[in-house]
């Protein structure tokens, strides 16, 4: 679905490259993680996705489409990006931080009114109660639910995340990763998650991608990367 063929990125005349010849595959319905220590390329993989970071050299196949050839404006709204800092709009409900994308898209009204209904269920937030607050009224944990649920309202291709539960406490970290890849498997989302957390990786993927000096050191599911390092 996404293929990386002979990736490499170099920033400005940088010696070292940030990602140096990276080929990779990711699959339809797929979780993958990638973890590394900070600086070893993952953002930078996740960037070249959604074109935020285009390629030095190598291909970033998209769906059969050098992602080179897309429009990066339309491809974003195929594509569901959760990031650290959630980002909703604050002067605007959650039913239409929802509805963002899905409005962008053209969708009719009542149809973007069942999804975010359906979207509010699915993260656990009754939509009897939640869909005209605004976002400073939930909690860091609850907004990054909203944030979830923005990203998958419009039946985005794949889910890009960035760290998506990095600035939360333990607990409410545990429970929002265990939602997600249950939601993961039941809307059979494809899903590309950065973190450096190693326990989590393990949790939830299918496939752990570990990343070091812009390279893939190690790439195999928890089981393989836990028996065999
Ligand atoms: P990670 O996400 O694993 O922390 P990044 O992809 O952000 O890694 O960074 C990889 C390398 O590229 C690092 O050495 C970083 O300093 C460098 N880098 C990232 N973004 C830029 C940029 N915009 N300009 C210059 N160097 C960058
Ligand atoms: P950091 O990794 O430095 O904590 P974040 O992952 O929180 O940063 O955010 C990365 C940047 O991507 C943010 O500045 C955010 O504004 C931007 N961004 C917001 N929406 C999108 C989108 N749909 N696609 C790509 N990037 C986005």
């Amino acid at each position: 679905m996404i293929a990386f063929d002979a990736v490499t990125k170099r920033y400005g005349d940088n010696v070292r490259p940030a990602l140096d010849n990276i080929s990779l595959d990711i699959q339809s319905g797929e979780f993958i993680v990638m973890v590394g220590q900070s600086g070893s390329g993952k953002s930078t993989l996740l960037g070249m996705i959604n074109r935020l970071i285009d390629p030095s050299e190598g291909v970033v196949w998209f769906e059969g489409e050098d992602v080179q050839h897309l429009d990066p404006v339309l491809l974003r709204r195929h594509i569901g990006y959760v990031f650290q800092h959630v980002g909703l709009f604050p002067h605007m409900t959650l039913a239409e931080n929802i509805g963002i994308t899905p409005r962008l898209l053209g969708w009719d009204e009542a149809r973007i009114a069942a999804r975010t209904e359906e979207l509010l269920t699915l993260v656990q937030l009754p939509p009897e109660q939640y869909r005209d607050r605004i976002p400073s009224e939930l909690s860091g944990g609850q907004r990054q639910r909203i944030g979830v649920a923005r990203a998958i309202a419009a039946k985005p291709r794949v889910v890009l995340m960035d760290e998506p539960f990095g600035a939360l406490d333990l607990r409410t970290r545990d429970a929002l990763s265990r939602d997600y890849r249950k939601l993961h498997e039941a809307l059979q989302l494809t899903t590309v998650m950065i973190t450096h957390d190693v326990i989590e990786a393990v949790l939830l993927a299918d496939r752990i991608a570990v990343l070091q000096d812009g390279r893939i050191a190690g790439l195999g599911t928890p089981h393989d990367l836990v028996t065999n390092p």
